[in-house]
């Protein structure tokens, strides 16, 4: 009476645990959401599994039944068709219900993009937050990338071909053409591609092929930065002050000391202003 909760590749089908496979191997059912995308995988796997569908639209509903299967005795796997499970893909409800019910969850961990794609960003890894699809309503997406302007996270979307460009259109519109952006383009497959630009330069460099524009994505966005103008002119005023008295590591420490700033932020201010 276990749930594991199983990772599969997100393109690459090497990239499946060992864990993964003996997991797959051993449980009575298998829950995914496309029986027939998974049959695949299982075949290519050389695992014969008994598949139990389920959906987004029905995920509810069918947890029920998982839930009295689990509790009968049987171990279940939940696999989604690509990446981790729940990660923008169902299993909430069922875990969730199984914690209700004192089922054992057991994550096998591995794949998923939006990991993958940070990790080869170039974008601070140290703090982040994961924003799935945006809303497909353009009004409703820029009030929610209104809501984002001043987020000093890295921020990791998904994006999906059709929606790409007016995405990026509307993230130029609310953040200025000038906002750092990756985009991770069919991760672990053949036509791999990473690329770092400005919003509009990306814009240009999808426009100049529109090949480009084709494939599973994900778009990686350098959080909000504070810049010399977001600072109390009073702390830069003092900076200024002391950096004629004192070395500018010393003036930096003091200022943000005195204003609860960060000293690495003054530092650089400083060191703009010195030249
Ligand atoms: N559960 C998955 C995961 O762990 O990443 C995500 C599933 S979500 C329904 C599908 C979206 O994930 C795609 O539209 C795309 O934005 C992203 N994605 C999945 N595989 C990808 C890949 N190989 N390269 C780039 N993005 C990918």
């Amino acid at each position: 009476m276990t749930l594991y909760i199983v990772a599969t590749p997100i393109g690459n089908l090497d990239d499946i645990t060992l864990r993964a496979i003996d997991t797959l191997k051993s449980v009575d059912l298998i829950a995914a959401e496309d029986t027939r995308h998974s049959g695949l995988l299982l075949q290519h796997l050389g695992i014969k599994a008994k598949l139990f569908a389920l959906h987004d639209h029905n995920e509810q509903e069918k947890s029920n039944i998982l839930i009295e299967k689990l509790k009968s005795g049987l171990s279940i796997a939940l696999i989604s068709d690509a990446g981790t499970p729940l990660i923008n893909d169902p299993g909430y409800h069922l875990v969730k219900a199984c914690h209700e019910n004192g089922i054992k969850v057991v994550p096998i961990p591995g794949a998923c993009a939006a990991i993958t794609a940070l990790c080869a960003s170039g974008l601070p890894s140290d703090k982040f937050i994961y924003e799935g699809f945006l809303p497909a309503k353009t009004k409703a997406r820029q009030d929610y990338l209104t809501h984002l302007l001043d987020e000093p996270r890295t921020i990791i979307f998904y994006e999906s071909t059709h929606r790409l460009l007016d995405t990026l259109n509307d993230m130029q519109t609310i953040w200025g053409a000038d906002k750092p952006i990756i985009l991770a383009k069919e991760l672990t497959k053949t036509w791999e591609t990473i690329v770092s630009f400005k919003v509009n330069e990306l814009i240009n460099w999808l426009n100049e092929d529109p090949a480009r524009q084709k494939g599973e994505f994900v778009l990686i966005v350098q959080g909000h930065t504070k810049s010399e103008e977001d600072i109390d002119p009073k702390a830069i005023g003092t900076l200024k002050l002391l950096q004629k008295e004192l070395p500018l590591k010393k003036a930096a420490a003091i200022t943000a000391e005195i204003y609860g700033l960060k000293k690495n932020q003054l530092y650089q201010i400083g060191l703009n202003t010195e030249q």
